[in-house]
C-alpha cells in the first residue's frame, strides 16, 4: 500500500508524510489545501535553563508545535525524554491533528516536548523546567489557543505545574488551559483510564467484526504505562487473556494468562521490575514480546517497534496502536500482504484526548460529570468512530490507516474551505 519513497524508516516525520501523501492523492486533495495542511502552522524553540540540585546551571531544549488550528484550539501533550527531537515533535503535533478530526472532536492538533531525562531528574529540577517551559510559551497557550496533555515522561503533577504557572501569568485560575490534571484541579473522572479504555473499546468492535469472543482472545501488550497498563486492566477485567506483557526493562509471555492486577500491584505498589514478576512466563525481550502468538497486540510504548524488518514476524490477527506510530510507514505494506486487521493510532488511542475535551468541556462549564457519565459519552464517541472507518474503508476499498486518515483530512479540508485563508 505504501508506494510513497520514504528515505529514513525511522524517521516518524516521514512516516506521518508518506500516510498523509497516499490518503491526499486517494481524497484528490486540491494542491493548495494539500500544501496548508502538509506543514505546521508554528514550530517553537525554547532554551530552559535551570538551576540543578547542586546549584549548577543547565539549560534544556523544548519545542512546542502547532501543526492545526483550522477546527479549534491546538491539543496535544508534552513529553520529557532524552529522544525528543522537532522532526518526532511534528509528527505526534500532525497525528493529533488527524485523531482530532478522526473523532470529530472540536480541536487542532499541537505537541511539546523537552530533551531530558526525568528519572534522572529530582521533582524539583521537573517542576523548575515545566514552568520555565510554560513560562516561555505563555502566549501560545491558552484555552482557545492551545491546550496541552500528559504524555512520555509528564503527569497530573506536570500539568497542574503547567496550570498554575499560566495562571500566574494571566492573573487569573485558568484550570481549562491544559488537560490530564487532577481531579483536585479540575480534572476529569476517568481521564487516567480513557486512553486504555478506548483501546478496550475499539477492540470490542474489532473482535465484533471477525466474530471472536473475548474470551477466546489471546492479547500482549508492549508499554505499561499509563496506556498500556489501563487497557491490559480493563482488557482482563472484560475476560481477555493477557498473555504477554513488557516494559522498558523487559518482557514476559505466559500462555496462561497473567493476573493483571497483581502484575500492576508488582510495579506500582511494590515498584518492582515487570520482568521479576512471580507469576511464572517466559523471559523476554522488550521488543521480542511482539512476535508472540496471540489474537491481538496492542503495542503501547514508543515508536518504530514495526518495521519493514520484523512486520513479517507478527502472529497477531488484529494490531491495536496503543502508542503513536508505533508501525513504519513502510512496514504498512507487509502487514497488509498479511491480512493483520489494524486499528490505526489516530483512531485506537484517541480515548485519551477524547476525555480530555470533556475535561475542557467541564473546566469551562465549571460543571463536573460522573464517571459513568464520562465513559458513556466516551463509548458513544468510540463506537461511531470505528463504524465510520470501516465504513469508509470498506467503501472507498483502502486500508483502515488509511481510511482514517481520509475521513480526518477531508474533516479539517472542509473546515479550511469555510473559514478561507486570512491575509
Ligand atoms: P508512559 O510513560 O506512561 O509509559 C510508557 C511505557 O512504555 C512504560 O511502561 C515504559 O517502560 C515502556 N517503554 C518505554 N520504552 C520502551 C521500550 N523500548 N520497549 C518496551 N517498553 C518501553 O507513556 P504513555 O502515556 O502510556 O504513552 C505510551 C504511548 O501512548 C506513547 O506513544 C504516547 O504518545 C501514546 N499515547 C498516550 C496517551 C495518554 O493518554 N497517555 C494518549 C494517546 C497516545
Amino acid at each position: 500500500m505504501s508506494d510513497v519513497a520514504v528515505q529514513n524508516e525511522l524517521n516518524v516525520y516521514e512516516s506521518a508524510e508518506a500516510r498523509f501523501e497516499l490518503a491526499a492523492r486517494r481524497l484528490g486533495l486540491e494542491q493548495g489545501i494539500y500544501k496548508y495542511l502538509k506543514y505546521p502552522s508554528k514550530e517553537i524553540t525554547v532554551y530552559i535553563p535551570a538551576a540543578m540540585d547542586d546549584g549548577r546551571i543547565e539549560v534544556f531544549i523544548g519545542y512546542r508545535v502547532l501543526h492545526s488550528s483550522v477546527r479549534g484550539p491546538g491539543k496535544g501533550g508534552i513529553r520529557f525524554s532524552p529522544d525528543v527531537t522537532l522532526d518526532e515533535i511534528r509528527a505526534l503535533a500532525a497525528w493529533m491533528t488527524w485523531k482530532c478530526a478522526v473523532v470529530n472532536i472540536p480541536f487542532g492538533g499541537a505537541k511539546g516536548g523537552v530533551i531530558c531525562d526525568p528519572s534522572k531528574l529530582s521533582p524539583l529540577v521537573l517542576e523548575r523546567i515545566t514552568r520555565r517551559y510554560t513560562a516561555e510559551l505563555s502566549e501560545w497557550l491558552g484555552p482557545e489557543r492551545d491546550v496541552p496533555a500528559p504524555d512520555i515522561g509528564t503527569n497530573d503533577q506536570t500539568m497542574a505545574w503547567v496550570m498554575d504557572t499560566y495562571s500566574m501569568h494571566v492573573r487569573q485560575a485558568t484550570t481549562a488551559v491544559v488537560t490530564g490534571k487532577p481531579l483536585d484541579l479540575g480534572g476529569s473522572r476517568g481521564r487516567r483510564e480513557a486512553t486504555g479504555r478506548g483501546c478496550l473499546m475499539v477492540a470490542n468492535k474489532a473482535l465484533a467484526v471477525l466474530g471472536i469472543k473475548p474470551q477466546d482472545c489471546r492479547v500482549v501488550v508492549q508499554g505499561f504505562g499509563n496506556v498500556g497498563s489501563f487497557a491490559a486492566l480493563l482488557m482482563h477485567q472484560s475476560g481477555y487473556k493477557i498473555v504477554g506483557l513488557a516494559d522498558i526493562h523487559g518482557g514476559l509471555y505466559n500462555e496462561k494468562g497473567f493476573d493483571v492486577p497483581a502484575v500492576y500491584d508488582w510495579v506500582y505498589q511494590n515498584r518492582k521490575p515487570l520482568p521479576n514478576f512471580p507469576g511464572g512466563g517466559a523471559k523476554l525481550a522488550s521488543q521480542e514480546i511482539l512476535f508472540q502468538p496471540c489474537e491481538v497486540l496492542v503495542p503501547a510504548a514508543i515508536e518504530n517497534q514495526i518495521t519493514s524488518q520484523n512486520a513479517h514476524r507478527l502472529q497477531a490477527r488484529i494490531l491495536l496502536e496503543g502508542a503513536n506510530g508505533p508501525t513504519t510507514s513502510v512496514a504498512d505494506t507487509i502487514l497488509d500482504q498479511k491480512g493483520v486487521f489494524v486499528i490505526p493510532d489516530i483512531l485506537a488511542n484517541a480515548g485519551g484526548v477524547t476525555v480530555s475535551y470533556f475535561e475542557w468541556v467541564q473546566d469551562r462549564q465549571g460543571f463536573f460529570w460522573r464517571e459513568s457519565e464520562v465513559n458513556e459519552r466516551l463509548q458513544d464517541v468510540m463506537d461511531s468512530s470505528f463504524d465510520e472507518i470501516m465504513r469508509y474503508a470498506g467503501a472507498h476499498r483502502v486500508s483502515n490507516r488509511i481510511a482514517a486518515y481520509m475521513v480526518a483530512i477531508d474533516r479539517v479540508a472542509r473546515a479550511l474551505k469555510l473559514r478561507g485563508i486570512y491575509a
